[in-house]
């Protein structure tokens, strides 16, 4: 890997490049290297859309080098939570990183005007981009793919759309074809800082140390991708696959969590998905698998026969959020909503769960039409949520720029925190499996379904009967396994293809010599200083509630109680190394 950081001042309009060997030999690469570039460079007490945040984008030493190791992690102080932010996109940047010559950017301070920068090895242009301000992400991405920027190479673009511009607090990064840094706000802090997007690529190459073994490595891992099945699922179907699974096991999120399986399941399955509008499946670079599912959307856009088709990405997590937990079960209906999120660049996920809360209060009375101007909010009626969505797109103050903010803060505002369906103020992933799921986001790093895995346990506890204590082992073994993981920035659908051995092999070749123990010491460590991170600014392990709402729902494995998920915070603070009652000053 290059050992080198890309630093960018955007108030100065300066960069620098910095080689700093012991940082990359001490802490591998992405989500380590990315903390202890955040402890480094980020006041836990800065203001998330005030000119001290920092953006650090990070890979690792298998990235652009071994199959699937196609990620980047993000970082930065998340202006919807206020403490740290993370999140992770494929697409090409890994690859545009590694040929630029970089294994970490960090994007400090802020332009006064809107800007585009573009990276090409180690000259960093700074271009003005007021002509493409308020430009959607998929006419940024046309314009700057198409236009006289950003000719050489293979070329990475990572931008924002309205959506961050007008700095909502979940607004996404986009990445190449439909890749994101979806959760937790990056858009926001991109959009607070002027900085329209990013263009990124070069020609450079390192030279493999031992080809042999590189060789050898290089296959198994390939051949474990394409013939082991392993991943078969997500090439197939995707993830889509589990809209059937999960209602079946009854975790299926539908209407704001009111029910954990959906009865209009089949009709927006990820079979009926690939039957009738499944048109196309890409890759991020360097993946075989291919799990990226477009759907081909045609529009009438004229009486006369004038229609134009449009490619909209879906996945499981999509397809809940605005699908079974809006109660749609049109799959034409979610993919237009798909398409006005993609455009505005908002996370799909956050957006969901606050237009199913928008519902919610809407029937319980907290809001009405006064606050929605006329606006008559049902679960099912996709039309009315496409007006909500074009009118946030406005950005006119009240109700609409609220809903921008999220389902906690708007629950907060009209009185009815317990309908907002926030762990952490993060909106919830679309599993309702049982007490080891909401545990996860409650406790996890970016309260997020992505750290532990809780999902998966709560599934897998259908066939096994094991202890809450050592349920909550579990969860804490795989939040720290997924520093190592995440560390090398290797796509988690590649979780079962990366064994420890190969891992061990990769590392010993493209990184330094490093024992069991010393790698079980670096998870630990690095799990700690996220959450010492988060204390600082100002979050507390106590404050975590499960939402009132989900004390009264049936989940696939029985009623959760707040009792429930305490007694599983308190076994998982422990095991990762945080008193449940600290302050960090
Ligand atoms: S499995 Fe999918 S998300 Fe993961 S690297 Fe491959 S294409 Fe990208």
């Amino acid at each position: 890997m290059w050992m080198k950081i890309l630093e960018i001042d955007l108030t100065a309009g300066e960069h620098k490049v910095i080689e700093d060997e012991d940082l990359f030999h001490m802490a591998m690469g992405g989500t380590a290297v990315a903390t202890h570039l955040m402890e480094r460079y980020c006041d836990p007490q800065a203001d998330p859309l005030g000119a001290d945040n920092v953006i650090v984008l990070a890979t690792g030493p298998f990235s652009n080098i071994l199959p699937v190791a196609t990620k980047t992690v993000a970082m930065f102080k998340s202006p919807h939570t206020g403490e740290l932010g993370e999140s992770h996109a494929g697409g090409r940047l890994a690859m545009s990183m590694y040929n630029a010559g970089f294994s970490a950017i960090v994007i400090k301070g802020a332009a006064t005007e809107p800007l585009l920068l573009d990276i090409d090895e180690d000259t960093v242009t700074f271009l003005p981009a007021g002509s493409i301000w308020g430009y959607s992400t998929t006419a940024t991405d046309r314009v700057l793919r198409s236009g006289r920027m950003g000719q050489r190479g293979k070329r990475s673009i990572m931008r924002i759309g309205p959506a961050g511009e007008r700095m909502s607090t979940y607004a996404c990064a986009t990445v190449d074809t439909q890749r994101h840094f979806g959760r937790l706000g990056l858009g926001a802090v991109m959009g607070s800082k002027n900085l329209k997007a990013l263009m990124i690529g070069g020609g450079r190459y390192l030279p493999q140390p031992d080809r042999k073994r590189f060789r050898a490595l290089y296959d198994t891992v390939y051949e474990s991708v394409v013939k082991s099945g392993e991943m078969r699922k997500y090439h197939d179907l995707g993830t889509a696959v589990n809209i059937r699974n999960l209602n079946h096991l009854q975790g299926l999120p539908t209407r704001n969590f009111s029910q954990s399986w959906f009865e209009s399941a089949e009709k927006i399955s990820g079979e009926v998905f690939g039957d009738t509008y499944l048109a196309n499946q890409i890759a991020c670079a360097h993946c075989p698998c291919g799990c990226i599912h477009l759907a081909a959307l045609r529009e009438q856009f004229h009486e006369e026969h004038g229609f134009k088709t449009a490619q909209v990405s879906y996945d499981f997590e999509l397809i809940y959020a605005l699908g079974s937990n809006l109660s749609i079960d049109d799959p034409r209906a979610i993919l237009r909503l798909l398409h006005k999120v993609e455009k505005e660049g908002w996370d799909a996920m956050s957006l969901g769960v606050t237009l199913s809360w928008a519902t919610d209060a809407f029937l319980g009375g907290y809001i009405g039409t006064e606050e929605t101007g006329g606006l008559v909010l049902r679960f099912g009626d996709a039309d009315t949520y496409l007006e909500i969505l074009n009118r946030m797109g406005e950005g006119t103050p009240g109700f609409f720029s609220n809903l921008e903010r999220g389902a906690q803060v708007c629950g907060e505002l009209y009185d009815c925190r317990h309908l907002a369906m926030t762990f952490g103020k993060n909106e919830a992933a679309g599993y309702m499996t049982g007490p080891n799921a909401f545990t996860d986001f409650i406790v996890g790093v970016r309260h997020s379904h992505l750290d532990c895995a809780g999902y998966a346990l709560d599934q897998a506890m259908v066939k096994m009967e094991i202890s809450v204590e050592d349920q909550v082992k579990k969860m804490a073994d795989e939040a720290k396994f997924r520093m190592l993981l995440n560390s090398l920035v290797i796509c988690l659908f590649a979780r079962n293809v990366y064994t420890k051995d190969i891992i061990s092999e990769g590392l010993n070749l493209l990184w330094r010599e490093c024992t069991t123990d010393e790698l079980e010491t670096f998870n630990a460590d690095i799990l700690r200083r996220k959450y010492e991170f988060k204390l600082k600014c100002g979050w507390q392990p106590t404050d975590l509630e499960l939402p009132g709402k989900l004390t009264e729902v049936i989940t696939g494995a029985g009623r959760v109680t707040q009792e429930d998920i305490d007694i599983r915070a308190d076994i998982y603070w422990r095991e990762v190394g945080i008193p449940a009652d600290c302050h960090v000053e």
